[in-house]
């Protein structure tokens, strides 16, 4: 562990460099999401991705958290063994879904333990899906701002949180989203990530109006480049975010060719991107799916 550590605060320092630069402005963060592979051949997968993605030093990389289950232990060992065998800086996903505060405060002391240091904290969907009501576990925390305070209460952890440029679909308004993510900031977070990015001004108007209200929260877009029309659509359905017609028509065009689907994708990716960096974004999280040459390829292009 003691070699963990070393090299965990040489990453630490990398880190914090990263958000200083982000909430200055002077230099975007660039990062990579991969969720915990289920299989040995996922996990090949996975690593292949890894290894060709650490080339290009991306400010972190985002590992999500399971539902509930073995999965949760594999994005505690995937996050452990990134931190080990990489020089890339880990920032494990944490819910409250079906946990209680002491199994919280359990997995968070793990991390600490294996030098994880960064933790994006999040409530989680209904365990019975998106559109059924969200059920707090009877000794948990009921939204992701206390699960904020728990950490920053726990440690010397660096906290992100999710924003919802297309609005969450619990909310009433665009603007409870707002409010929320300010609740968030005054417990501790220091960075939001959002959900898919794929109307623009959306975002445009979330960050202009966090800033109106005199919040410093830096909210990093999140981009995945798209190579599969249906895979996108299915996930943009599955968390209430239904895909803009603008994006959806540009991708019909394409009909059954999957390699016009995939240029067309990525050229959507390139476009989005490179206008929220021009708009003063503080950095761009790809959602990777475990893959790398789509992301290595938008990321080219910037
Ligand atoms: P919250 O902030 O708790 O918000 C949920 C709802 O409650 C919102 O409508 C909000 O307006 C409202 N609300 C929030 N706080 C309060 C309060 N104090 N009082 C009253 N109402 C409140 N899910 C996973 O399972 N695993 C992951 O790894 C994962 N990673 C994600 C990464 C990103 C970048 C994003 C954007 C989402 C991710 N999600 C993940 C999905 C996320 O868990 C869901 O979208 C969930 O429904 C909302 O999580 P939250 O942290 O925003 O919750």
């Amino acid at each position: 562990m003691a070699h963990g550590t070393a090299s965990s605060m040489t990453r630490a320092e990398r880190f914090t460099r990263s958000l200083v630069a982000m909430v200055t402005g002077e230099m975007p963060t660039f990062s990579f999401e991969f969720f915990p592979p289920k299989d040995d051949a996922a996990v090949e997968q996975l690593w292949e991705a890894i290894r060709r993605l650490e080339k290009v030093s991306p400010s972190f990389v985002s590992i999500t958290y399971g539902a509930g289950g073995t999965t949760r232990d594999r994005t505690i060992r995937l996050t452990e063994r990134v931190l080990q065998e990489t020089s890339l800086t880990p920032m494990a996903h944490l819910t409250c879904v079906g946990h209680s505060v002491t199994e919280l405060r359990r997995v968070v002391g793990n991390y600490a333990a294996a030098g994880v240091r960064n933790i994006l904290a999040l409530r989680g969907d209904p365990q019975g899906g998106l559109g059924q009501p969200w059920v707090a576990h009877p000794q948990g925390l009921d939204h992701a701002d206390a699960l904020v305070h728990l950490i920053k209460d726990l440690g010397d952890f660096t906290v992100g949180v999710a924003a919802f440029p297309d609005g969450h679909p619990e909310s009433r308004s665009t603007l409870q989203d707002v409010e929320i993510l300010i609740r968030k900031e005054q417990r501790g977070a220091e960075f939001a990530i959002t959900q898919m990015v794929f109307d623009v001004d959306n975002y445009l108007r979330l960050r202009d109006e966090l800033a109106r209200r005199g919040s410093r929260l830096p909210v990093i877009p999140a981009i995945m480049p798209i190579t599969n029309a249906r895979q996108v659509i299915r996930m943009a359905e599955l968390a209430g975010q239904p895909m803009p017609v603008a994006v959806t028509d540009r991708l019909a065009r394409h009909g059954g060719d999957p390699e016009g689907v995939r240029q067309e994708g990525l050229a959507i990716a390139t476009e989005s991107a490179r206008r929220l960096l021009d708009e003063g974004a503080p950095g761009i999280h790809f959602i990777t799916m475990n893959r790398s040459s789509a992301t290595l390829e938008v990321f080219g292009n910037l």
